[in-house]
């Protein structure tokens, strides 16, 4: 049995999967915000309790906003606040008695489609979560590339690429720099769009709404948003050439993406025909706590829960 954790900035997801993916038990239950120490006893408690629910040991993965650090083994880049800093991988590890691995949500997301989702049989999948934010992961045969800076797939923050007139240097992002992708093609970065276009304020989901009435700015904002994207995912393309991009997030519901998008991106990318599917997520929110459970992959099981 393997269990999966999404620890997310208001509450904490667990659920229990069967060998082949069938969920066993689910449960949730509210972040203790800035309490480290009893955030770390609700998910211990949330293991436990999957655990008694259904009689069984299960390897344990955790899905986070930030990832641990591999240099120190300590939390970083969470928006968490109040776990930055804290070695949330041994404190947790300690109190379940048994190794638990941890990766980046977008990581959890391209894997939780990679092994049984969107891009089940895919070998090299690109998951992005475009929402309130932009993150990306990568799965590769089923398990997550990581690297020794544990950054492996934030094409959010690099610079929106072949930028156009007004878009260079571009609007500033959290991270410190100005034009990154995330400013362009997370939700806010359309609102954004449309506010400057037209001096009205309008959140993602009406501006698409709009668009597809046939509000000519609202279309406008659409159309740049589906080249944007076409432009920065051709990027990810040259660099990986993944079999499948699978898109999640809120913004991962504007359903003329998957056509507009990977016809537009063929301009771009550096080769003269492009095979890469683009796919709406299978798993919805449940993308992130089923990637923690497949952090541990096949054969692993036994030896992760003893
Ligand atoms: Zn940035």
């Amino acid at each position: 049995m393997r269990i999966g954790l999404d620890l997310g900035g208001t509450k904490i997801e667990g659920i229990a999967l069967d060998d082949d993916g069938t969920p066993l038990a689910r449960r949730r239950v509210a972040t203790p915000r800035h309490d480290y120490a009893a955030t770390l006893q609700a998910m211990a408690g949330l293991v436990r309790d999957l655990e008694a629910e259904t009689s069984r040991r299960g390897t344990v993965g955790v899905g986070m906003p930030g990832a641990l650090s591999p240099a120190t083994g300590l939390v970083k880049n969470a928006n968490s606040t109040w776990l930055i800093g804290q070695p949330l991988d041994h404190d947790l590890s300690s109190l379940l008695e048994r190794p638990v691995r941890f990766a980046n949500d977008a990581n959890c997301f391209a894997l939780s489609e990679a092994v049984d989702g969107a891009a089940a049989g895919a070998r090299v999948v690109f998951g992005v979560i475009v929402g309130t934010g932009t993150g990306g992961g990568i799965a590769v045969e089923r398990k997550v590339l990581t690297g020794p800076n544990a950054i492996a797939g934030e094409w959010g923050h690099n610079p929106l690429p072949w930028p156009r007139a007004g878009e260079w240097p571009g609007p500033p992002c959290y991270c410190g720099k100005t034009g990154c992708v995330e400013t362009f093609l997370s939700g806010p970065g359309m609102a954004r769009d449309f506010r400057e276009a037209t001096g009205r304020d309008l959140a993602a989901p009406e501006v698409v709404a709009r668009a597809e009435r046939g509000d000519g700015a609202a279309g406008a904002v659409l159309e740049r948003y589906e080249e944007r994207m076409a432009r920065a995912l051709a990027v990810v393309l040259n660099l990986l050439d993944p079999d499948v991009v699978v898109l999640g997030g809120g913004m991962s519901q504007i359903a003329r993406l998957y056509e507009s998008v990977p016809r537009l991106w063929q301009e771009w990318a550096f080769s003269d025909r492009v095979d890469t599917a683009l796919r709406p997520p299978v798993h919805g929110d449940s993308s992130g706590v089923r990637g923690a459970a497949w952090l541990w992959g096949p054969g692993e099981a036994q030896a992760g829960a003893s």
